[in-house]
């Protein structure tokens, strides 16, 4: 087996440098403390080290296995005595990551023992590979706008509140989904061409531009949600998203299931008398649930009560509950965390003949439309 050594000052690691991680350009991660990952290489390669010009190895096609041995990157065997190692494919080259195709550069870190994989994309390159997942690709133009500018702010604001952090974002659905090359679509990224660098701000920083699939009837306030209050987020009421196939739900769960679920969460019931929607917000969101068990009573928050039984299960946080014989019935409005822009609601308004300023106008009140230029890296 090959073995190469290479010794490096580490005194260029400097992570959250903002001169170092680039202006337009975002670290996404796509696979998070993992064991190994496949990498292919179709075309002429280098390797070199992150946030440095230092070029270590290069070469022409690669099928290797990449994972982390003796605390160093190995790839293909060959170990690596450094805290990461960049692969840049040449022009017209393509580097592949357990099989799906990567455009831009493949950052593979040593994330407290295990391998931390990051692909360094530009911003407008990320937006069309995610933007599928966001909103379907033949929507009106003006919805898949709304989307490109929420999403384009979404990902900056990611990247300054991560500055310090190997990574900017995530690519599971936490943080949007990002599926590569073969996410393309040619109207995703028209939308995004035509919206290229405009940005949400408020009160001269880039706003925390969150989004949903449908709030169902009203959105709601951040502030009810996380640790953030601000004029764009409080919450409006939206009729426009009732084409949407999560404006209702309803969800039927055994109370025999239910203690089971909480068990887990540390709450041990022996059967529930009484569950109630305790209070709700002015916006129509459930702030509390109220659960009798044994002689007690117990004040859930709905963050919570979604977390524990599950996003999926508990689509929205806009509900009525009640216990039916041996059941809780759940109905509930809308899908997703409420806050920031509807997607099925910018669908309905683009339907209607809204453009996509007055989409995001609706949204975020208060919040004001911008256009970035970068300097290339
Ligand atoms: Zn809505």
């Amino acid at each position: 087996m090959k073995k190469i050594l290479i010794f490096v000052v580490l005194m260029i690691f400097m992570p959250g440098n903002q001169a170092f991680s680039g202006g337009n350009s975002l670290r996404v991660a796509i696979l998070k403390q993992a064991d190994k990952c496949d990498l292919k290489v179709k075309g002429y390669y280098r390797i070199k080290l992150p946030y440095s010009e230092e070029e270590l190895i290069k070469g022409k096609n690669m099928f290797a296995e990449v994972n982390i041995s003796c605390n160093q990157i190995s790839i293909a065997g060959a170990l690596y005595n450094v805290f990461g190692v960049e692969i840049e494919a040449k022009k017209d080259g393509e580097i592949y990551i357990n099989s799906r195709p990567y455009r831009g550069k493949i950052r593979f870190l040593i994330d407290e023992g295990k391998l931390t994989v990051v692909n360094i994309i530009s911003l407008e390159d990320y937006l069309k590979g995610v933007l599928q997942y966001e909103v379907a690709h033949w929507w009106p133009m003006q919805a898949l706008m709304a989307q490109a500018v929420a999403a384009r702010t979404y990902a900056l604001y990611m990247k300054d509140m991560n500055k310090s952090k190997i990574y900017d974002l995530t690519s599971n659905v936490l943080s949007q989904v990002y599926g590569g090359k073969r996410g393309e679509r040619w109207r995703i990224k028209r939308a995004v061409n035509k919206t290229a660098g405009l940005i949400l701000f408020y009160d001269g920083k880039v706003l925390p531009a969150f989004y949903h699939s449908t709030c169902g009837g009203h959105t709601d306030g951040v502030a009810h949600l996380w640790n953030l209050d601000i004029a764009p987020l409080k919450g409006v009421s939206c009729d426009f998203c009732r084409n949407s196939k999560h404006y209702r739900w309803q969800e039927k769960i055994k109370i025999r299931d239910f203690i089971k679920t909480f068990k887990q969460a540390g709450y041990s019931w022996e059967g529930i008398d009484a569950i109630l929607v305790g209070e709700r917000y002015h916006t129509g969101y459930v702030k509390t649930i109220q659960i009798f068990a044994g002689d007690k009573e117990y004040l859930i928050s709905s963050k919570e009560f979604r977390s524990i039984l599950g996003a999926n299960v508990i689509r929205s946080r806009r509900f009525l509950l009640e216990k039916v014989k041996d059941y809780i019935d759940i109905r509930g409005y809308g899908w997703g965390h409420g806050i920031g822009l509807c997607q099925w609601g910018a669908y309905g308004m683009a339907k209607q003949g809204y453009d996509f300023r007055q989409i995001l106008q609706y949204y975020y009140p208060a919040s004001e439309i911008k256009k970035l230029s970068w300097d290339e890296d």
